[in-house]
């Protein structure tokens, strides 16, 4: 059990002559006595052992990642960079160049485990720890991929009915909902979740696990919701940036890629958290 070192909260006895109201005194009295300490201390040890939370990337116990672990992280997400070499799958331009990605970092050591458990080991807590190294992906994105003249929609990949019935919410659009609440973003970028997969694909699992020839079953698997938001954003020309987790082969940016194509939308990008690294690479990942 760890002694917190509370002095800097206590409040300052009161001065004789001090005008203190004497049932703040009590209460004062009552919560810093060592027996009620005691009680506390006791209390918060309960509480630790009914419902223990270790370091997600390093088993160190009392956080959901330990600040050694989430200063690695940070650190390792300071520089979003272009990824899209890494993918085989992405879609190719008129010229044969594929479509641009932008990845926070790269999937391996703390990043992974952290992505790992905010989408597989329900953790929705770690949106507030990833979101930093996403918005600065994001803008990356919006200084490099788009025209600065027009305006820009975020649009993050669907999720399948089955895994947001496993974990209860929508990790890419936590992520999203946080950037738009911290204000990060410029005017005149929005977000909208444009695609969904077809009812027919919707209890298909994910890609994780399967092969080249059964990932190839994301093709047709997406379709545009034809909103009054998507007109809007038809008729003042806006430019999409797909935005997912993790990049690996991106089949899944492909079809999010082909679905868009028929609403008169330009893809200019995509933004991942994480990007697999290149097979040349992967003799590194731990
Ligand atoms: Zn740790």
């Amino acid at each position: 059990m760890r002694r917190q070192n509370d002095a800097p909260y206590r409040r300052q006895a009161a001065r004789p002559g001090s005008p203190v109201r004497g049932w703040a005194r009590s209460l004062d009295a009552v919560w810093w006595h060592s027996g009620t300490r005691s009680v506390r201390a006791a209390l918060a040890g309960t509480a630790a052992l009914l419902l223990p939370v270790d370091c997600v990337c390093c088993g160190r116990p009392d956080a959901v990642l330990c600040p050694q672990c989430a200063r690695k992280m940070r650190t390792s997400c300071l520089h979003p960079h272009r990824v899209e070499d890494r993918a085989e799958s992405l879609p190719l331009n008129t010229v044969g160049l594929p479509l641009p990605v932008i990845c926070a970092g790269s999937y391996d050591h703390e990043l992974a485990a952290v992505v790992l458990a905010f989408k597989n080991h329900q953790m929705p807590s770690l949106a507030g720890i990833l979101a930093p190294s996403l918005a600065r992906a994001v803008l990356a994105a919006l200084a490099s991929l788009v025209d600065p003249g027009r305006p820009v929609v975020l649009v993050p990949m669907p999720t399948r009915l089955r895994a947001k019935a496993k974990r209860g919410y929508f990790p890419v659009g936590l992520l999203l909902a946080r950037l738009r609440r911290s204000g990060v973003l410029p005017q005149g970028v929005e977000m909208a979740q444009l695609l969904r997969y077809r009812m027919g694909n919707q209890l298909v699992s994910a890609q994780k696990g399967k092969g080249r020839r059964e990932r190839s079953s994301t093709r047709q698997s997406m379709k545009v919701s034809n909103t009054p938001v998507l007109q809007q954003f038809r008729l003042c020309g806006a430019q999409v940036i797909l935005v997912d987790d993790v990049l690996t082969t991106g089949a899944t940016l492909a079809e999010a890629h082909r679905a868009l194509g028929g609403t008169g939308l330009l893809v200019c990008g995509a933004v991942v958290v994480a990007a697999t690294p290149a097979p040349s690479e992967k003799h590194a990942v731990r």
